[in-house]
């Protein structure tokens, strides 16, 4: 589980890693699915983004998501296809 945290700087006079509303640089860490441990900055200030892109960093990593890949329609018989598109 990656969460976002929050890494203070000066002028900021917050010291909590867990204060989300300044504007000081967010980072991203924890263990991805895999069992990775990751610890890298979001590259935004905004804590929402930053919980975004740690969710969607676990998802992309999640080994269930690569083994459910959806076939692409050419790869469809022609009926089934049919059926999808309309
Ligand atoms: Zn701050």
């Amino acid at each position: 589980m990656l969460s976002a945290y929050t890494r203070q700087y000066p002028p900021c006079t917050q010291a909590d890693s867990n204060h989300r509303r300044c504007h000081c640089p967010k980072r991203i860490n924890g263990t991805l699915p895999t069992g990775k441990f990751v610890r890298i900055p979001a590259k935004t200030r905004s804590w929402e983004s930053a919980e975004r892109k740690a969710r969607i960093m676990e998802v992309n990593a999640d080994p269930l998501r690569r083994r459910s890949s959806y076939l692409p329609v050419e790869t469809l018989p022609r009926s089934e296809k049919q059926r999808l598109l309309h």
